[in-house]
């Protein structure tokens, strides 16, 4: 099974009851990056990129396109195989995981629907049929943040993310108080400082909030920054934006920098990558996330089918945009969190046959 066909599309996805927002952005719409593969034998498969704005990481939506226009036309004819592909890749292009990834999920989701098996099953098998999400709060202040915590418990969220940084650290500490006078130890939490914090406010942070059992999340911009006071610390910490890739994560995990990660698919460069961080966390007993910085159906999927494969114990919950995002690709088959928890696909693939009238005329065509 070759390549026949690359398509891409860009496609708009309003913020829902937006602005979603971190410590260094205020998202109101996102654009999102769509790519169909078809092959030499007739199936189409889906892929998706979607960097949560141009600040978040190193990363931005029409960097994900130019990419993929770049890579596209001599990656017809490749075989469909995620590790051949990925190889054939960075072949063309150094660096540009994100819009990689894109073809890594449509690679999936194409091997899974010639062979009838979904991707939860090409990464190893699913552990559990219904994945467990948690909330992002959002910055906000502290009763805003307790009653969504409050709100979220109700609906059955097992985990809750505070976002702070980008003003007076004082705010964050009273936040975090709150929510957790709030909820206790009926959801997990973590602290998601999306790099906003320097050393100073990490160590009064975890000093002024030692009674209080959460995670912190990147909360520097730099991993030397966290190496370096982590010691000092009263809280377990993970990596996000800082673990770009592969050689990133051993670094943190082989030299202990970390207890933890929020990892995503597409800055890693897709499932495949993916799954093999899924694995080296296995093999230290280290916590993380399957989750994107965004996107929609095709996303969701994805995350979902990788979290569904992780060691329960281990996977801190797949984070979808679904909540934020009204309608979905797929009107039947769209990914959605329930009860704080998410369906794993039945069908093939990634489960999910888009509506591409939804996307217009592609923006490229390649085959
Ligand atoms: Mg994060």
């Amino acid at each position: 099974m070759k390549i026949s066909e690359i398509h891409i599309y860009q496609h708009d996805l309003p913020v829902q009851n937006g602005p979603y927002t971190m410590a260094n952005a205020a998202v109101w719409a996102l654009d999102t990056t769509l790519v169909k593969v078809v092959t030499d034998t007739g199936l189409i498969g889906w892929g998706e990129t979607c960097p949560v704005g141009p600040t978040y990481a190193e990363s931005f939506a029409a960097g994900a396109r130019a990419a993929l226009c770049a890579m596209a036309p001599k990656l017809l004819g490749a075989a469909l195989h995620p590790l051949s592909l990925r190889r054939r890749m960075d072949g063309l292009l150094n660096g540009h995981r994100y819009a990689k990834a894109a073809l890594d999920i449509a690679a999936y989701d194409l091997l899974g629907k010639a062979t009838g098996l979904r991707v939860a099953d090409l990464l190893g098998g699913a552990v559990t049929e219904r994945v467990p999400s948690y909330y992002a709060s959002g910055v906000g202040a502290p009763e805003e943040i307790a009653r969504i915590a409050q709100e979220k418990l109700a609906e059955g969220y097992p985990r809750m993310q505070i976002k702070v940084g980008g003003r007076d650290v004082a705010i964050d500490i009273a936040v975090i108080r709150k929510v957790w006078e709030t909820v206790g130890h009926k959801m997990r939490l973590a602290v998601d400082g999306n790099r906003g914090w320097n050393t100073r406010d990490l160590l009064r942070v975890s000093r002024e909030c030692r009674d209080i059992p959460f995670i912190i999340e990147q909360p520097c911009n730099t991993l030397e920054e966290i190496a370096a006071v982590r010691p000092q610390l009263q809280h377990a910490v993970y990596l996000d934006e800082n673990s770009i890739d592969l050689s990133t994560v051993l670094r943190a995990v082989g030299q202990g920098l970390c207890d933890g990660f929020g990892m995503k698919v597409t800055r890693l460069g897709g499932l495949h990558a993916l799954a093999t961080v899924r694995d080296i966390c296995e093999a230290r007993s280290l916590p993380h996330t399957c989750d994107d910085a965004w996107g929609g159906d095709i996303i969701a999927a994805a995350c979902t089918h990788i979290g569904a494969t992780v060691r329960p114990d281990l996977l801190e919950g797949v984070w979808l945009a679904q909540p934020y995002i009204a309608g979905h690709y797929d009107p039947i088959n769209g990914i959605k969190i329930d009860g704080g928890h998410i369906k794993l696909p039945a069908g093939s693939g990634l489960g999910v046959l888009p509506d591409e009238a939804q996307f217009g005329a592609p923006l490229a065509a390649f085959g």
